[in-house]
């Protein structure tokens, strides 16, 4: 699969991109005002770059985590069966967290990762996604904070991969076969 020929159609653009990460970081600096430290878990890898810029906006005492949840492998749908590949450096309880991933589809991912999270009992969990695909939704699970709603389109860019190749495009484009 991953050796049949495509080209990536841009979707939405660098510039709209920043345009959205700089408003949703002023949305998550409101909320956690007068936090003494916010620890930001990042979901591996595909939220690299957005984590990145995020944090960057964020007028806030600000940690750095990363946990890794088993994803798709190289293919382009959801397994349903999620696994904690890498856990958090850090002690997550009485503390602020703000979860971001990278795209919520069917919702089993991001559904597994907070009950995981919310049983270590943090003060305040809440969670940013940079993409979400409705229309794939099977556990009812939302983000508190959305980047960007598209449809049921398997996207790379931005840190996102298509069997590891692509999350350095600066942009966030549609895979298209060309055969
Ligand atoms: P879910 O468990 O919600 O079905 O899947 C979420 C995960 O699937 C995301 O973390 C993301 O890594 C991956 N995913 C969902 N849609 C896409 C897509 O269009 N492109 C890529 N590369 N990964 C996707
Ligand atoms: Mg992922």
């Amino acid at each position: 699969m991953p050796h049949r020929p495509y080209v990536i159609d841009q979707m939405i653009s660098a510039k709209a991109i920043s345009a959205r990460v700089e408003a949703l970081s002023h949305e998550i600096t409101a909320h956690f005002k007068g936090t003494n430290k916010l620890i930001v878990v990042g979901l591996l890898r595909g939220s690299f770059v957005f984590i990145a810029d995020l944090v960057r906006e964020l007028d806030l005492p600000v940690e750095v985590d990363f946990l890794e949840a088993s994803s798709y492998g190289d293919a382009m749908s959801s397994s349903r069966e999620v696994r904690i590949l890498k856990d958090l450096r850090g002690e997550i309880a009485g503390r602020d967290v703000l979860v971001v991933e990278d795209i919520v589809d069917t919702g089993f991912t991001l559904s597994h990762v907070v009950r995981l999270l919310k049983s270590r009992e943090p003060k305040r969990l809440e969670v940013c996604v940079l993409l979400d695909k409705p229309s794939r939704r099977e556990v009812d699970i939302k983000a508190t904070w959305t980047g960007f709603q598209i449809p049921d389109e398997f996207v790379v860019g931005y840190g996102i991969d298509f069997a590891q190749r692509n999350r350095n495009l600066p942009y966030i484009g549609k895979v298209r076969f060309t055969d």
